[in-house]
């Protein structure tokens, strides 16, 4: 039967699998350079639902974790370690998720960003301090990682391009997108989509011209399937085409006002509260625990009759009929 099938798919793998009450066989077949058809085992099968389970994971015995399994589970602890996650930015948000990533147990991290760490990053990049101004944040992230679990496997790349169609991105099971700019942040939910990659995107604002200041934070845990960012209206379109422009025609563009390069105000409470709001979804996922809040607001202001930190769901609505990133995604 497998070699016949081999035939028929043109070069491509056939696998089959048989599962029961949470374990799986699983093995894959391809016809190799010299023409036999060979057979290899799945280690791992990930199954993506309500909740997200990693059949076969092996189990964690690291002492580390005592307290943290008695939360979450041995299931949810070996699924954890047997997961391929990318961070998609390590600056402010994204170097709370690698410490979040770490402590938690996550084994199998790959890392993008292209900026070196400056002294203004200081007050919230947590991975860093003085004596690594100048470094890649990615290598500073890595080694901070390394330093928390020295089993923990760590991968670095340049950041995301306009056009990119950045491979090391089509083999991880989750992306956590860390970025700062809605340019990287719509190229990551089109990779999402056309690879049916969960994508967790982590996004924070401040807006300092209204008094007093207000500063939020948005988590989207957006599944293969369901409605994207493009479909939330979520996504500034000016902002995604200034992005995909050549450096000189951004210049041209802040010349008459447009996309100011001014930095924006950051602050190391609003990352943090929003990261870790966000990773409480991701292992309510993972653990099963509960159904995960698939879309998250943060709101530091509060009201006027309840000042104060608000974190609230809110309702997904379906898929947009003729969305121009989901639309052709069955
Ligand atoms: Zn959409």
């Amino acid at each position: 039967m497998a070699p016949y099938a081999v035939d028929l798919l043109d070069g491509k793998p056939y696998a089959a699998a048989v599962w029961a009450r949470g374990v799986i066989r699983a093995d894959w077949w391809r016809r190799s350079t010299d023409g036999d058809v060979e057979r290899k085992p799945f280690d791992t099968v990930t199954v993506l639902g309500d909740n997200i389970k990693v059949l076969n994971a092996p189990d964690t015995t690291d002492t580390r974790f005592a307290r943290q399994t008695l939360l979450l589970g041995h299931r949810a602890q070996a699924a954890l370690a047997a997961l391929r996650v990318a961070i998609v930015g390590a600056g402010g948000t994204g170097s709370h998720v690698a410490l979040g990533l770490a402590y938690l147990g996550f084994r199998n991290v790959i890392v993008l960003d292209d900026d070196l760490v400056e002294t203004t990053n200081l007050n919230r990049l947590v991975t860093a301090d003085h004596a690594d101004i100048g470094s890649p944040k990615t290598i500073v992230t890595s080694r901070r990682m390394r330093s928390i679990d020295p089993m923990i496997e760590v991968q670095v790349f340049p950041g995301l391009t306009p056009a990119g169609e950045h491979p090391e991105l089509h083999d991880v099971d989750l992306l956590i997108s860390c970025v700062d700019h809605d340019g990287p942040r719509h190229r990551l939910n089109q990779i999402a989509i056309d690879t049916r990659t969960p994508l967790l995107d982590i996004a924070t604002g401040v807006d300092d011209h209204l008094q007093p200041v207000a500063l939020g934070g948005r988590v989207f845990l957006m599944l293969p399937g369901a409605a994207c960012l493009t479909c939330l209206n979520e996504l500034d379109s000016a902002e995604i085409s200034r992005w995909a422009k050549p450096d000189h025609q951004q210049a041209v563009d802040r010349l008459h006002g447009y996309g100011t390069g001014v930095a924006n105000p950051s602050v190391i409470y609003l990352n943090g509260l929003t990261v870790h709001a966000a990773l409480a979804e991701l292992c309510a996922w993972i653990s099963g625990a509960r159904e995960p809040a698939r879309w998250l607001d943060i709101d530091l202001l509060g009201a006027v009759k309840s000042p104060g930190t608000q974190v609230g769901p809110r309702r997904i609505p379906g898929r947009v009929p003729g969305c121009i990133d989901c639309g052709y995604d069955k």
